[in-house]
């Protein structure tokens, strides 16, 4: 089998919220042909217009290649050799940043073609299964008042979810409001577990987080998610040794490489990648064995569409130690309606793995025309 066309298609949903961090109002979707009529798809969540440059850009020289060119003609089973090829092929624009992300989606794709081609889901591919459904936490913007906050809780409450995260937002704005809307968010969820993103809020300031994150330990929050920007080491380090609760990040990282520098200088409890940015599925599982070793759980970030929910079952399907999968209730369209499969919580509050061949989820065709911007 041999690849015969790379595509980086464009969704955007007609008006956008740039303010928000709602990324799945737009996407960029990969989709990979083969000679023997196989398909596969992948996601990037990043800046899509970005990535559709790097994807289709012709290439320069031998470490500034083009991605399709890389690709077109090769044998797409070669995920793991492909992934080198790729990352060699690129390095010098690659190795962090939107290339990593190009690479990212292309990787997922791969494996989507793999499983097709065999007959069976990715995570059979990646050694089997250990678990066939994940306990999910709904992931929601964090909202502006303790009222709001009651109000949606309860209702993804109701819905069966036994975990929710809230981030962003006015987090990082007031430490004291943090902890208020943090603790009705708790009394909310009637007994679930509440983990807290806040969505980079506190910059580098160690003596901040820790004030609340002593605070958000006393109220059972199970985890404080990016309270730095990413570069900010120290200040992660610093927090993550003075307090007890789980200190999480890694959303905005790439590599086995970048999350060596998050574990031993950062010392976090908890890694986040994402499989469309950090390297794909092929990097993730060497990311989360990287954080096994430090010690450390890994719980992807997963923020888009069903085909990042897919990917990430899959992973999480395999992972020794998988805790959550993340569940965007976002109700923009690419969210919820970009995949046929809408991949619901049962009674408990868990996400099944698809059982179809690679990812185990299909576009829809008529909702890829509509938001595909050309
Ligand atoms: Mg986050």
């Amino acid at each position: 089998m041999r690849i015969t066309d790379v595509e980086a298609i464009v969704l955007r949903q007609p008006a956008v919220d740039e303010r928000i961090a709602d990324g799945s109002q737009d996407d960029l979707v990969i989709r990979i042909s083969t000679d023997e009529g196989i398909t596969g798809i992948g996601e990037v969540d990043s800046a899509p217009e970005a990535v559709r440059a790097i994807v289709h850009a012709p290439g320069s020289h031998a470490i500034a290649g083009s991605l399709r060119e890389l690709l077109l003609g090769e044998d797409p089973t070669q995920v793991e050799r492909l992934w080198d090829k790729l990352y060699r092929g690129l390095i010098y624009v690659g190795r962090r940043g939107i290339a990593l992300h190009a690479l990212s989606g292309i990787d997922i794709a791969l494996w989507d073609i793999k499983g097709k081609a065999e007959g069976k889901p990715v995570s059979e591919l990646l050694g089997g299964r250990r678990r066939d459904r994940v306990r999910a936490y709904a992931s929601m913007l964090m909202p502006e008042t303790e009222e709001e906050v009651t109000e949606r809780v309860r209702a993804l409450r109701a819905q069966g979810f036994t975990a929710v995260k809230l981030g962003w937002g006015p987090l990082g704005r007031d430490p004291d409001r943090d902890v208020e809307l943090a603790r009705a968010a708790k009394a909310a969820m009637d007994g679930g577990e509440v983990l807290i993103d806040a969505g980079l809020g506190y910059v580098a300031d160690a003596k901040t987080a820790i004030r609340v994150a002593r605070e958000l330990e006393r109220i059972g929050i199970f985890w404080l998610e990016e309270p730095f920007e990413p570069d900010e080491y120290e200040a992660y380090a610093e927090l993550a040794d003075a307090v007890d609760i789980r200190v999480a990040a890694g959303e905005q990282d790439t590599t086995r490489w970048g999350f060596r520098e998050l574990l031993d200088r950062g010392h976090v409890d908890l890694v986040q990648p994402d499989v469309t940015r950090c390297g794909g599925i092929t990097e993730l599982l060497r990311i989360a064995e990287l954080a096994r070793e430090r010690g450390a759980e890994t719980v992807p970030h997963a923020w888009k569409s069903g085909i990042i929910k897919a990917a990430s079952l899959h992973v999480n399907a395999v992972l020794p130690d998988a805790l959550f999968q993340e569940y965007c209730v976002a109700d923009t369209p690419i969210a919820t309606k970009l995949t046929r499969e809408r991949l619901p919580i049962d009674a408990e509050g868990y996400v099944a793995v698809p059982t179809g061949p690679g990812l185990g989820v299909e576009l829809d065709e008529e909702v890829l025309a509509r938001y595909r911007v050309d």
